[in-house]
């Protein structure tokens, strides 16, 4: 048995191994942006082909998606489709406690009511029961989040959206290319949304993103509120007349120049993703007291981040506290050259802007409906359980060269288990 990094062994994950490289920049991409720099075409303010025309075309085709817009990041994504949809003062929209923070944001900055619900267990996304509890005359929108890369409950929420005849926007920042029931993702609510910040599995080398929907009329909405209300029409000059609210959301020609170079290489990258993390999580699978992501039946995971479950019962470890058990574990795997961090410390009802409901003027828009803020600390068990006893993986395994690396993290992993007298006594110790 050999010993733990933490108490001065030798690290299963080398120093030299540690550097991470995401995105993967190759001269394509470099051609890609400096193509565009020369073009000249650099905004996608006028009609005619251009580098955000393309990549909207490209996006559609790969994804099948009918309609595709392309705009400055993800969070503008999720604002602009509430916007198109019409949602506003005194509607509420249901979105998932475990998520990053855009999405609870958006329906905020439409001055509707972001209204949370809870979340299911093993695949980490929005549990359509309790969107079900949460449905009131006021809710305008449902945003699922397919969150790490694995495709929320479609079917179901898709049902109780139409029983209500409340629109469906999917927040598939994290999720390019996962399917439900072989549909893609994004394509399967009134509209979709796509990030392509430098960390997702899609990047851009800055900051952009995507809108799909198979409306056009929608479509129509979308481009409009992108661009200051405009209408940008082929074979028709453009008029600097607004037609209805709008911002500034245009995506800017280099990012997008830069993301149809690395949508070329994606297919390569996602069947080499796909081979390293399952034989990374098969491994990881055996030990006890761990529970691995997992793909659910008839659903592509795209692997955006790896979500570990930690159950110190069947870890040996009953009465110790699931907090106990994670830092321990955390403390132990990290010192093996292991990068585990927690992706979201709250669910994010328990966010102050929430909590102390800090939107426009004097609490716009709860002081619209009055309806009352969220209470830290209240509600959400299951995502409170999952923040507890979890870590995850960010960013290491998105390299389709990462293969030897995971080799080496469940080398790390097998380690820390071979140790559980090591593991409890820290637990123990912080218990
Ligand atoms: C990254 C992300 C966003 C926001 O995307 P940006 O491009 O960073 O604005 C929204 N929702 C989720 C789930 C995300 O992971």
């Amino acid at each position: 048995m050999s010993k733990l990094a933490a108490f001065g062994g030798t690290a299963a994950v080398p120093q030299e191994w540690r550097r991470v490289e995401w995105p993967l920049v190759e001269d394509d991409d470099r051609k890609a942006v400096i193509d565009a720099l020369d073009s000249a075409r650099l905004v996608s303010d006028t009609d005619g082909e251009n580098p955000v025309s393309v990549l909207e075309e490209r996006w559609a085709r790969r994804f099948g998606f009918e309609h595709c817009v392309a705009v400055s990041n993800g969070t503008a994504a999720l604002s602009l489709a509430l916007s198109a949809l019409g949602i506003g003062p005194g509607d509420e929209v249901i979105v998932p406690a475990l998520s990053f923070i855009a999405t609870g944001l958006a329906p905020l900055h439409q001055m509707a009511v972001p209204v949370f619900a809870d979340i299911d267990p093993v695949t980490f996304n929005i549990d359509p029961d309790d969107i079900e509890r949460r449905i009131t005359g006021r809710t305008a929108a449902i945003i699922p989040v397919h969150l790490h890369g694995a495709p929320a409950d479609m079917d179901r929420i898709m049902a109780i959206a139409a029983r209500h005849g409340i629109p469906v926007i999917e927040d598939a920042a994290q999720a390019p290319g996962a399917t439900h029931r072989g549909r893609p993702v994004g394509g399967i609510g009134a509209a979709g949304s796509f990030s392509l910040q430098v960390s997702k599995n899609i990047p851009t080398c800055g900051e952009g993103g995507l809108l799909v929907t198979g409306d056009a009329e929608l479509a129509r909405a979308m481009r409009r509120g992108r661009q200051f209300g405009e209408v940008i029409e082929g074979g028709r000059e453009r008029d600097y007349i607004s037609y209805g609210l709008g911002w500034n959301h245009k995506m800017n020609g280099l990012q997008a120049a830069f993301t149809t170079a690395q949508l070329a290489r994606f297919d390569e990258y996602e069947s080499a993703r796909q081979r390293n993390v399952t034989a990374f999580l098969a491994r990881l699978a055996e030990l006890p007291g761990l529970r691995v992501p997992t793909a659910l039946p008839e659903t592509t995971h795209v692997w955006h981040i790896l979500r570990f479950r930690f159950d110190p019962a069947a870890f040996g470890l009953d009465g110790v506290r699931p907090e106990a058990l994670r830092s321990a574990l955390r403390r132990l795997l990290r010192a093996e050259g292991v990068p585990m961090s927690q992706y979201q410390l709250m669910p994010l009802p328990d966010q102050k802007v929430f909590v102390d409901r800090i939107g426009f003027g004097s609490n716009y828009p709860w002081a619209v409906t009055g309806a009352p803020g969220t209470v830290a600390g209240a509600g959400y068990p299951v995502t409170r359980a999952v923040i507890a006893d979890s870590l995850t993986l960010q960013k290491r395994h998105l390299s389709p060269a990462s293969g030897d690396l995971l080799i080496r993290y469940a080398d790390a992993f097998e380690k820390v288990w071979a140790n559980p007298d090591v593991v409890a006594a820290l637990a123990k110790a912080t218990s």
